[in-house]
């Protein structure tokens, strides 16, 4: 990798401003996943031992930007008071934001994330209420070497998403170097990802140890290849990974299609498949990616039998009736909703050859422990497969390796399934370009 690293610079004394990925999952008030919070530990601790002033920041969900003059409704509100009379337009929205005001610093506030902090790194952390406020600034004044402070939630403030000048300024002030370690929120361009040095606020920016590591591992083994390199994936819609389809067809020997996304392909290729998920408009892509594989003599696998049921499950893991069909055979009233044994085997087999696999994306509605099968199989091929490189590319395979207790046995597990695909799609991250070369 040619950027720099924390251990490429002289911290000691220095006022380091780490953006770190504390995003975690809170259920009434508590941490349901600290994997996040563990991730970060290397980083910081190296800092705190070199005798850093350490200043943490990171978001936490989505919040309306309620420390800001003007609080604005999110998406989902607004359609929903755009639906409404527009005598009743005003009332709804007041509402909405008062209750934005109160709900969002009691919810997504990262409080929790700093007792956890002190929990793991001896009491040295204190928490700022604010980021651009006098609270922050009094912390940050306050901290010496070897402590570190953790900044409110970013996107409290419009200017997080927004990359606010006055924003960054700000929060580059804190700082004498910038440390992004946040790989999971490393595909954004926002004030603490990117705009911070890319207006030039902060001369001295490098990335931490969690980045380095994602970085080393996933795009040196797209780089570098160790053939055979099989790539699998899985996931809703074709037309979320179009770009990572054709980008990994350049890369791999073996693309393996599963999933939602599969049954587009089948379509493509003249199957009739039912009421299941389709992309219509990415059939003509569809052809031309398998026409693609043909022309570069690599392997593109497709389901060949299917798991169907009438309708899709509802609540999501309700128990269901299946059977499973050739691809050839979906009847016209059903919905294919995991691959079937046949194609489990055949992508197991193709899997267990390889000497690096990466993997992002379920093989079907894995959330509905009778159609799981297809994710798990995957999941115990990466697992058997004791000669490979395998990398699962973060969101919901990340989960699914994690709860089927696959997860010690993979080379690595990405904390970002955004950052992941878009480093599968062979794009830069801006939190990544932005860093300081070696
Ligand atoms: P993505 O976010 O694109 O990786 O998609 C993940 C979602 O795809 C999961 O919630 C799965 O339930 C869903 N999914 C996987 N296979 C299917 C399928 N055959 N039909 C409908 N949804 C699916």
């Amino acid at each position: 990798m040619n950027k720099k690293s924390v251990t490429d610079v002289d911290v000691k004394g220095k006022r380091v401003l780490v953006r770190c990925d504390f995003n975690v999952p809170m259920k009434d008030g508590k941490i349901t996943d600290e994997n996040r919070i563990i991730g970060a530990l290397p980083t910081i601790k190296y800092l705190m031992e070199q005798g850093a002033k350490v200043i943490l920041c990171s978001h936490m969900g989505k919040p309306h930007n309620v420390f800001d003059e003007k609080v604005k409704l999110n998406k989902k509100e607004k359609k929903a008071v755009e639906a409404l009379p527009a005598d009743e337009q005003a009332k709804a929205t007041a509402e909405y934001i008062e209750k934005a005001k109160k709900n969002d610093p009691v919810k997504l506030t990262l409080k929790p994330v700093a007792d956890r902090l002190n929990e793991l790194l001896g009491n040295k952390v204190t928490f700022a209420k604010d980021v651009i406020g006098p609270d922050a600034e009094a912390k940050v004044a306050a901290c010496k070497p070897g402590e570190c402070v953790l900044l409110e939630n970013l996107r409290f403030y419009a200017g997080e998403e927004g990359r606010d000048e006055a924003f960054c300024k700000k929060l580059a002030s804190y700082c004498d170097v910038y440390v992004n370690d946040a790989f999971g929120t490393a595909h954004r361009s926002h004030a603490s990802t990117a705009a911070i040095v890319e207006y030039g606020f902060v001369k001295t920016a490098v990335c931490g140890f969690l980045i380095q590591k994602e970085l080393e591992v996933m795009a040196d083994s797209l780089e570098h290849r160790v053939r055979p390199f099989v790539a699998v994936l899985g996931g809703a819609k074709v037309a979320d990974k179009l770009n990572v389809i054709s980008n990994l067809l350049n890369k791999c020997d073996t693309l393996i299609i599963g999933g939602g996304m599969a049954y587009t392909f089948l379509k493509a290729k003249g199957y009739e498949i039912g009421k299941s998920l389709v992309d219509d408009e990415k059939i003509g892509y569809c052809k031309d990616m398998m026409q693609k594989a043909k022309d570069m003599g690599k392997e593109l696998l497709l389901p060949i039998d299917t798991v169907v049921a009438k309708d899709f499950p509802n609540p999501i893991d309700a128990p269901i009736d299946v059977k499973t069909v050739k691809v050839s055979e979906i009847p016209a009233d059903m919905e294919g909703l995991d691959i079937g044994e046949e194609t489990r085997k055949l992508f197991a087999d193709a899997i267990k050859g390889a000497k690096t696999v990466i993997w992002n994306g379920p093989m079907g509605v894995f959330e509905n422990p009778t159609l799981a099968k297809g994710t798990i199989a995957i999941a115990e091929a990466m697992a058997e497969a004791k000669d490979a490189t395998t990398i699962i590319g973060g969101g919901d395979s990340a989960a699914a390796v994690q709860q089927l207790g696959f997860a010690d046995k993979m080379t690595h597990i990405s904390t970002g399934g955004g950052a992941s695909l878009e480093l599968f799609e062979g794009k830069v991250l801006p939190g990544i370009a932005c860093l300081n070369d070696k």
